[in-house]
């Protein structure tokens, strides 16, 4: 790597701090019309990253005016007290939006708590009705928080990806498809790519701008990139030494695709863009209850 110049890293916080700027005039907006833009949290249990995700939501909804409320249940509360907590999430006209932790544990039917949320709360898109929106353009709903952190990332760091090559690796609804959708509306050409993908890493090193969100550490090294690429990586991963790393091998990549080209870093990248583009959904959803 030696002599070899570094990509240009894509950081968040820029990113969060244009959308701080911007939302903290919209809830001060909200508020001289008599409301305060509101998020629910609806946790089961207490796994760490649920909980580490909740103590920075709460912060940065705290940082621009958002209130927020909290339900957590006990990991055996049951399916029916889920089902309370959401017909009451809905039944509030003082909460604009909410955001479920998932996965819920085993014993719970996630897909039913997911459909029961009301589609104009669902800001972080897990019901089928926001991703109908995502997938056809058609009727209303939010995009999953990260697959929208990434065109967010994007815009703010002047990148267009119209007419470029896209290669999205990683096929969830949480961020592969998603962010593949909203890419080829955005008129990229997009491949999507997954495990059972065949030449992944020549299929990588064709794109202009790569998204990773696997979940494997580091996984994606040299091989996979040249220069002038743009890569996203998505993956929170923590590595055998215990330290947070995406799924690219940062040094590695950032080196291979050079000063062409630009990466985001794991973290101060992706993850907490995904944070304020909630925050900035629960704005919109307050927004349509007034204006
Ligand atoms: P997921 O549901 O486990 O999906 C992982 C995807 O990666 C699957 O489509 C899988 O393919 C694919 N994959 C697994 N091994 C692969 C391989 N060897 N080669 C190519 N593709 C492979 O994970 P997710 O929820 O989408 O999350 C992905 C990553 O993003 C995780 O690290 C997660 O922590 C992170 N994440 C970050 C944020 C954020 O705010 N930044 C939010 C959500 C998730 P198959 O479909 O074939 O199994």
């Amino acid at each position: 790597m030696k002599g070899r110049s570094m990509a240009q890293e894509l950081l968040g916080k820029p990113v969060i701090a244009a959308l701080k700027e911007d939302l903290t005039r919209r809830v001060e907006s909200l508020k001289g019309n008599g409301v305060v833009p509101t998020l629910a949290i609806v946790r089961v249990g207490e796994r760490e990253d649920d909980l580490s995700y909740e103590r920075t939501a709460l912060k940065r909804a705290e940082g621009l005016g958002i209130e927020v409320r909290r339900f957590v249940l006990a990991e055996d509360a049951g399916q029916d007290a889920l089902m309370d907590v959401i017909a009451q999430v809905n039944d509030d006209s003082g909460i604009h939006g909410c955001l479920m932790f998932r996965p819920l544990p085993s014993a719970y039917d996630e897909e039913a708590a997911c459909e029961a949320l009301c589609p104009a709360k669902d800001i972080d898109g897990i019901g089928r009705a926001a991703l109908a929106h995502v997938f056809t353009g058609r009727g209303e709903g939010f995009a999953p928080c990260t697959a929208a952190a990434c065109l967010e990332m994007l815009d703010a760091h002047g990148i267009d990806a119209a007419g470029k090559r896209v290669v999205v690796v990683g096929r969830s609804l949480v961020v592969g498809r998603p962010v593949a959708m909203m890419l080829l509306e955005r008129n990229a050409t997009v491949t999507v790519c997954h495990s059972r993908t065949e030449d992944l890493e020549r299929t990588i090193r064709e794109a202009d701008i790569v998204v990773l969100a696997t979940g494997r550490a580091r996984a994606y090294g040299a091989s996979c990139f040249r220069e002038g690429q743009v890569v996203l990586d998505v993956g929170i991963n923590v590595d055998a030494a215990g330290n947070l790393c995406g799924d690219a091998d940062f040094e590695a990549a950032s080196a291979a695709v050079g000063e062409a080209g630009a990466i985001t870093p794991v973290p101060r990248g992706i993850g907490g863009v995904t944070t304020s583009v909630l925050m900035k959904h629960v704005v919109e959803a307050a927004e349509k209850t007034v204006f």
